[in-house]
């Protein structure tokens, strides 16, 4: 990490990002609010022998002994990443809620959650909403249900034309990617591909947005590490997603390590999601550990709606009633003033949001 001068000219940056890539090393700038920051990735001894203490701008050269590199508080100097997502911002101050159904399965269904989604936001897009729904669904049967693929991509356009949500899907297969890039503002890794190292590098060339959700059974440094291969692409809009991990527990799905989300953001500058919906399976803990998600400092909940949850075509058990949604947003909220967050993204809008 090499750490600029506040006084460092446009000129001597770009001269240590040359001398960087001459020895075949990635670099990568990093602005803060008061300091730029270059992260160099490559050969420690390479890049030691161009001696950059000294160089006009330079400040200091910090090694980082982490594993994870651009996804560690270090290189952001405590600085929070706060993303744009078509407008939407989601960390920082800002408390970001993904919603819709487990996955698309018809226009109908698609466009109402779409709407009531929007509508429990506040008027004039006040609030940070999200609209979520799987195309390509990752199932643990391959005789179930797979997703309706190209057709839920459409609909899933539709239902942004309507609402303008930005749209969070998944992607499990690269061959899929160009199409989805069309339709989706953030592109969703399941906990299953968590460690789908090269679906994760063209995720990150693609620049695309990022939901990383952390693997079944995978410690959190694994997960900065899956994040890394995203970063080093240059892509720096990741936000990671804590849904349950496989313990001894059977009496719910998954156990929720909502530990997670402060030791994470000792860890890491990027901002910690919580899906509450996978982890527990059932819909009665949805809202108290989303409640308890928010008050422990996420940045938002991703959380699944469903307009009739019993006839849903996957996870019907865990999904919200849509017209149970506003007031669950309400509770969320403030739970997330708890947590120190504010679900509206414009200050200036206060009172807007039901
Ligand atoms: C999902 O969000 O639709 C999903 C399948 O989640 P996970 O990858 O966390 O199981
Ligand atoms: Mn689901």
């Amino acid at each position: 990490m090499i750490v600029m001068k506040p006084t460092a000219t446009p000129q001597e940056v770009q001269t240590v990002l040359d001398r960087v890539r001459s020895v075949g090393a990635r670099a990568h700038v990093i602005n803060g609010d008061e300091l730029t920051v270059i992260g160099a990735i490559g050969d420690r001894e390479h890049v030691a022998r161009l001696e950059l203490e000294g160089t006009p701008g330079v400040d200091r050269v910090v090694p980082i002994l982490k594993p994870y590199k651009l996804a560690s508080n270090q290189i952001k100097h405590g600085q929070r990443s706060v993303l744009d997502i078509g407008g939407r911002k989601v960390g920082g101050p800002h408390f970001a809620i993904i919603a819709g159904p487990c996955t698309v399965e018809s226009r109908e269904q698609t466009l109402q959650t779409a709407r009531i989604v929007r509508d429990a936001g506040g008027a004039g897009g006040a609030g940070g909403m999200l609209f979520r729904g799987g195309a390509y669904k990752p199932r643990t049967s391959p005789y179930a249900f797979q997703g309706l693929g190209q057709e839920g991509l459409r609909l899933l356009a539709e239902a942004k034309a309507q609402t303008g949500l930005p749209i969070v899907t998944e992607v499990m297969d690269a061959r899929d990617l160009e199409p989805v890039l069309e339709v989706a503002d953030v592109i969703q890794i399941g906990a299953r591909n968590m460690q789908n190292y090269s679906l994760l590098s063209e995720i990150g060339r693609s620049g695309c947005p990022a939901l990383l959700k952390r693997g079944l059974s995978s410690t959190l440094e694994e997960l900065l590490m899956a994040a890394e291969y995203i970063l080093k692409e240059g892509n720096e809009a990741v936000m990671l997603c804590e849904r349950g991990i496989r313990t001894f527990e059977t009496a719910y799905r998954f156990t929720l390590d909502l530990m997670a989300v402060p030791v994470l953001k000792q860890m890491t500058h990027l901002p910690v999601i919580v899906d509450p919906s996978h982890a527990a399976g059932r819909r009665d803990l949805v809202m108290p550990m989303s409640l308890a998600a928010a008050a422990a400092g996420a940045d938002g909940i991703i959380v699944e709606v469903h307009p009739r949850p019993d006839e849903a075509i996957c996870d019907a058990a865990q999904q919200l009633p849509a017209d149970e949604f506003a007031d669950f947003v309400e509770r969320v909220q403030a739970a997330a003033a708890v947590g120190g967050k504010s679900l509206l993204q414009d200050p200036t809008m206060t009172g807007a949001l039901r």
